[in-house]
């Protein structure tokens, strides 16, 4: 049966769609710069990648053109042939710690839930209502990126603030990326050999946005991300943890408004505030292998503050079987793999460097005799969505 796997952003809409349960991946896509001039839209399937360039004013007419497309290209000789859709929303609040499926009173829901997340759930809907309306009488799915983090105690969620904030306003930590930290998790079971029980994992997320997680038995039990993704590690170009007094401290020196010197948490800071140069790891590297010294400065201060979670984690987990790194620089970035387990020297872990050379493949990176093991394990996002669809309309 195939199911679409859908991730709808502010001005984007990125496919996938599935043969369920062979998990096959037929079409996949992605649609920019919606509601501007030029639009554009890349479909892949078969390995034939086709890039065309239209006004597609907003997300209604976009998922029109996904469906249209899966025709003409006869990816689905009908429409009838697509059995569900499965939506990623970003928030989910303390509402759903799992998917669902989606009906009148998840939308508003999710709807409410737009106040702690106004970039991302604003979209999202937009992505469901879109496709409620183009095929009404196909089951809709929401996969949360909080979902997964749901299960950690109060110790690991709550901040020390006037607790009224959390009773009041839900203000605690939510943690994102959950699909991801789950994917890689569930297939770090496997490659090791081990089921959920018993087992201690840090899960480590590192992308444009980066994030790590301790899990215990199968459940996250913390992770870095907070109230909002800006909190946690150092990333592309957010800060990460940073004392909030700076904020009103450099509003007075630089005569700017709260909501742009938050912004220049958001995007001008992490590997591009401090390289000077680029949110781009690739980049950065580049630079280190130069000697620039800014991009040396921004990469060991990446590095250390991963570092400083596992560390937090490791303690936290009372030791660890196992860490997992995923996502664009997790997964390839075996330099930066290296430095990670160089500066955790107190868990004498034993990298195994030629196989630490791995990119985008699942692999254990550490010699047989490592108590503690290095996986390193491409995430898939999307097929955590089509999963949880497929379980949720059968
Ligand atoms: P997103 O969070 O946008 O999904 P990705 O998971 O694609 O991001 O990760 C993007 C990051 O991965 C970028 O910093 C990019 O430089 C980095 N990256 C991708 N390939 C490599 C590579 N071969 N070596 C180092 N970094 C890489």
């Amino acid at each position: 049966m195939k199911i679409l796997s859908v991730n709808a952003g502010s001005s984007s809409l990125k496919f996938q769609l599935f043969e369920m349960p062979e998990e096959k991946v037929i079409a996949s896509g992605l649609i920019e710069r919606i509601g501007l001039p030029a639009s554009i839209i890349t479909v892949t399937t078969n390995g034939d990648k086709r890039r065309t360039v239209e006004d597609i004013q907003d997300h209604a007419k976009a998922v029109q053109k996904v469906l249209s497309v899966l025709l003409d290209l006869s990816i689905v000789a009908s429409l009838d042939e697509i059995k569900g859709v499965g939506h990623r929303v970003v928030h989910g609040g303390e509402k759903f710690s799992d998917s669902v499926l989606i009906t009148d009173e998840v939308i508003t829901e999710i709807d409410k839930l737009s106040e702690l997340a106004p970039l991302h759930n604003p979209a999202n809907l937009i992505g469901i209502k879109a496709f409620q309306k183009v095929l009404p009488n196909v089951k809709q799915i929401a996969v949360f990126d909080t979902a997964f983090h749901q299960t950690m105690p109060i110790e690991s969620y709550l901040y020390p603030a006037p607790y009224s904030w959390y009773v009041k306003y839900g203000v605690r930590r939510y943690g994102f990326h959950g699909m991801s930290h789950k994917y890689v998790s569930e297939r770090a079971y496997k490659l090791l050999g081990k089921g959920p029980e018993g087992t201690r994992l840090i899960t480590i997320h590192l992308g444009n946005g980066a994030s790590v997680t301790a899990i215990r038995d199968g459940k996250s039990v913390e992770t870095s991300m907070g109230f909002t993704p800006l909190v946690g590690l150092m990333m592309g170009t957010r800060s990460g943890d940073v004392d909030p007094s700076i904020l009103p401290f450099v509003m007075q020196k630089e005569n700017c408004s709260f909501e742009d010197t938050l912004n220049a948490l958001n995007y001008e800071s992490g590997l591009k505030g401090i390289s000077l140069a680029s949110s781009d790891m690739r980049d950065i590297l580049k630079g280190v292998n130069e000697g620039n010294k800014q991009c040396i400065l921004a990469f060991n201060l990446y590095i250390k503050r991963v570092c400083d979670y596992i560390g937090q984690y490791y303690i936290l987990l009372g030791g660890c079987d196992a860490l997992v790194f995923t996502a664009g620089i997790g997964e390839n970035s075996g330099q930066t793999r290296k430095a990670i387990i160089d500066r955790l020297a107190a868990l004498e872990i034993k990298l195994d460097e030629e196989a630490n050379k791995v990119m985008g493949k699942e692999s254990i990176v550490t010699k047989p005799d490592s108590k503690i093991k290095v996986l390193v394990i491409p995430t898939n996002e999307e097929l955590v969505i089509a999963r949880d669809t497929l379980r949720l309309i059968s």
